[in-house]
């Protein structure tokens, strides 16, 4: 059809949180998307990347959810389906008893476990298990996995929901598994989770550290602002243990050794010092805890720092140099820097690089975090996190908590509650035994899933909400129809801070619903008086309690949304630099935290010799849900595969395209082998998008003790040929 036959509507894409803006234009004789197209944002400039120019047939798959389903009476007890694929227990049912070599079963397995039902009967099931659950074992039964995949509003109502409805702070979304290390750092450093600056602001910056992040792959829109920062004079530096497509546009990159952030970047402040290139008044006036810092980075000078981290101490000074004599610096990063046991301690140091060297508040210069989902930005500011309230408001602060408690006409609990990781943990231990997840899927994306695995398996209740059948159905008692991204409208939160709306763009399928929607049906089976209509009602009361998001309306967003804060959105696009004159701590001070380097909790050694990194592909996103439904692009990237060195390859006996067996103390997977020259000796790396190998059985639940987040970046693995 002629693009004048078309309907076109303005939306954004829904992968990763650069948030592009596009049009997706639809024929709507056939009912379906025809192509999508970028539209003009200051975040994207009408670009897209190959996930948001073609990642959207997804939601005409055969495979998405229509109806509510129940478990069948005959499915219990319930047990998990898919194979133990480490140990001897006995697995499956039925007889079936064969081993998987990634683990789990396939969806068409579990579907004959359930039967369809209504609405009224899956949601009375679900409002009447909780409840029991609830009055049984008390609020710490119960507790919520949202989802940085819906919109800000549907975001609201679910942490809404938990703690109303079951009066607990156990409700959390993956944001635990992504910057949750980041924010508690930035919190603690600058009082504020969000980023200081946008990231199209690095044309203003004189040298740019690109921190643990293959922006090219998993930011792409994003990468290709700092290339054209690179070409109007910007200096990229990238650090990162692999040679990924951001180290081919760096002009330094410094291949450190995985886990070794800290001893890098205090070598780097070390020199720094040394060279007097500290800002001298911006520590005095701006800042608290230099002595303390400075006294920490005397210990590592370039040559330690060359010792851990095996970056050349000539090149650290040389980053030192143009570091501190930049005009104005920016340091972006990415999962390398936060998905560590110490990736608080990482945050911290670069948190140090930037306030000693007065690089916060001005054009050009400061902290970006780049978000990995497009609205977990925007789900983190909506309190769907277990120790804040919305805008970041202290759960555990008696008086927010009692304003919560008067504004929601509900008794909340006063302590914070069980994040993702301790949610799993206390699952396994019968504390938890009751759940409700929307658009999560923790049997793919938690770490050590073999752990997940029988964690789930111990609930005594499991609704999942969702748009397909995910592995973590396997586990579920109900699961509930969810409409996809582009059957609802409601706003989300780039990495920018930028509020966009997402609108309707096609009719859902079947009987499937909006999850705030869901989320409202059954808060008024709990008893709760709500009647939102709409969510523009709900953001309008958002908005409300969000000082940050002041001002800001569903009239005022425009086409291409509005950075918050924004004291004049009829006039403004909002703020790009955050901080001029000081920062959201009590003291308005930058606190600088010192961190001492650590190793890694589980080193390689003669058993497990090789060190295993997970991450992403440009081609898919996170468990693979959405874009391996898409037809272009699980053609380009239809198979799991391990990333391995030349020489280890030929050591190990590995052939590029050859099937390799990579096992770790927790569980093993078949996958195939790609021979690369981006991988460190000694080094491997997995895509954790794959279900059939899925990267996940292998990873550690060591946990960093601050922000809670996993080590996905880092565990020990065996490689061989098979
Ligand atoms: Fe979508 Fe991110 Fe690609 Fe933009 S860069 S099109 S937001 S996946």
């Amino acid at each position: 059809r002629p693009r004048t036959e078309l309907d076109a509507v303005d939306s954004v894409c829904p992968y990763c949180g650069v948030g592009c803006a596009l049009t997706y234009y639809v024929d709507r004789e056939r009912g379906a998307i025809a192509f999508a197209e970028g539209r003009d944002q200051p975040g994207s400039q009408g670009r897209l990347c190959v996930k948001g120019r073609y990642g959207w047939d997804y939601a005409a798959s055969p495979q998405r959810l229509t109806t509510p389903l129940i478990r069948r009476e005959d499915s219990y007890p319930k047990g998990p389906l898919s194979a133990e694929v480490r140990g001897e227990e006995e697995v499956g049912r039925k007889g079936r008893t064969g081993r998987r070599p990634g683990g789990l079963v396939p969806m068409e397995e579990v579907l004959p476990h359930f039967r369809e039902a209504t609405w009224e009967e899956a949601l009375d099931l679900v409002a009447r298990r909780l409840t029991a659950i609830h009055a049984e074992g008390g609020p710490g039964a119960i507790a919520g996995f949202g989802s940085a995949k819906c919109s800000n509003e549907e975001a609201y109502l679910f942490q809404k929901l938990i703690r109303t409805g079951f009066h607990t702070n156990n409700v959390d979304h993956c944001t635990r598994l992504c910057h949750a290390s980041s924010v508690a750092a930035l919190f603690e450093g600058i009082g504020s989770g969000a980023v200081s600056t946008t990231y199209g602001d690095v044309v203003n910056a004189d040298v740019a550290i690109v921190a643990g992040s293959n922006a090219p792959s998993n930011h792409p829109v994003a990468s290709s602002f700092f290339k054209q920062a690179q070409r109007a004079g910007t200096t990229i530096i990238y650090v990162d243990p692999r040679a990924d497509r951001m180290s081919e546009h760096a002009d330094i990159y410094c291949q450190l050794k995985p886990g070794t952030d800290v001893a890098f970047y205090n070598s780097v402040m070390y020199e720094v010092i040394r060279l007097g290139l500290v800002d001298a008044d911006y520590v005095a006036t701006r800042t608290s805890n230099y002595d303390a810092l400075a006294a920490t980075v005397a210990d590592y000078p370039p040559e330690r720092g060359e010792q851990i981290t095996g970056v050349p101490a000539d090149t650290i000074r040389r980053v030192a140099r143009i570091w501190g004599e930049a005009r104005a610096g920016v340091i972006f990063w990415g999962m390398g820097i936060s998905q560590h046991t110490t990736g608080t301690d990482n945050a911290r140091c670069l948190i140090a690089m930037c306030a000693i060297t007065g690089n916060v508040g001005k054009p050009g210069s400061g902290l970006h975090p780049l978000r990995g989902q497009n609205n977990v930005q925007g789900a983190s500011d909506m309190g769907l996190i277990p120790m804040f309230y919305p805008d970041y408001q202290r759960a555990a602060e008696p008086a927010v908590h009692d304003r919560f408690e008067r504004v929601w006409g509900a008794d909340l609990d006063p302590e914070p509650g069980l994040t993702v990781t301790e949610i799993i943990s206390s699952a396994l231990k019968g504390g938890v035994r009751g759940m409700y997840m929307m658009g999560e899927n923790p049997f793919l994306s938690d770490p050590n899933i073999n752990k997940v695995r029988k964690a789930l398996a111990a609930l005594d209740f499991l609704v999942v909400q969702d748009i397909f059948l995910t592995e973590t159905g396997e586990f579920a008692d109900v699961i509930l129809p969810a409409t996809s991204y582009l059957e609802k409208e409601g706003t989300y939160t780039n990495t920018d801070r930028r509020v966009q709306l997402g609108r309707k763009v096609l009719d859902p399928p079947g009987q499937a619903r909006e999850d705030w929607r869901v989320v409202q049906d059954v808060a008024r089976r709990l008893g709760l008086d709500w009647d939102y209509t709409s969510p523009r009602e709900i953001f309008d009361e958002v908005v409300s309690l969000m000082p940050s998001y002041r001002n800001l309306s569903y009239d005022n967003l425009g086409g291409t949304g509005k950075l918050y804060p924004n004291d004049d959105p009829e006039h403004s696009d909002g703020t790009v630099v955050m901080f001029d004159e000081r920062f959201n701590t009590s003291d308005g001070l930058a606190h600088l935290v010192p961190a001492e380097w650590l190793p890694a909790r589980e080193l390689p050694d003669d058993e497990y010799p090789m060190v295993l990194n997970t991450g992403r592909l440009l081609e898919h996103w996170h468990t693979g849900s959405m874009t391996r439904r898409s037809y272009a692009l699980d053609t380009i990237a239809p198979r799991a595969e391990v990333y391995v060195n030349p020489e280890d390859a030929a050591a190990l006996g590995l052939v590029d395209g050859g099937m390799a067996r990579v096992a770790s103390r927790r569980g093993r997977i078949e996958l195939h082998v790609k021979v690369s020259h981006r991988e460190a000796r000694g080094n491997c790396f997995i895509p954790f998008h794959f279900r059939e190998a899925a990267a996940n059985l292998l990873t550690i639940d060591e946990i960093d003790p601050f922000g809670k987040i996993p080590e996905f970046k880092f565990c020990a693995v065996h490689v061989e040929p098979v």
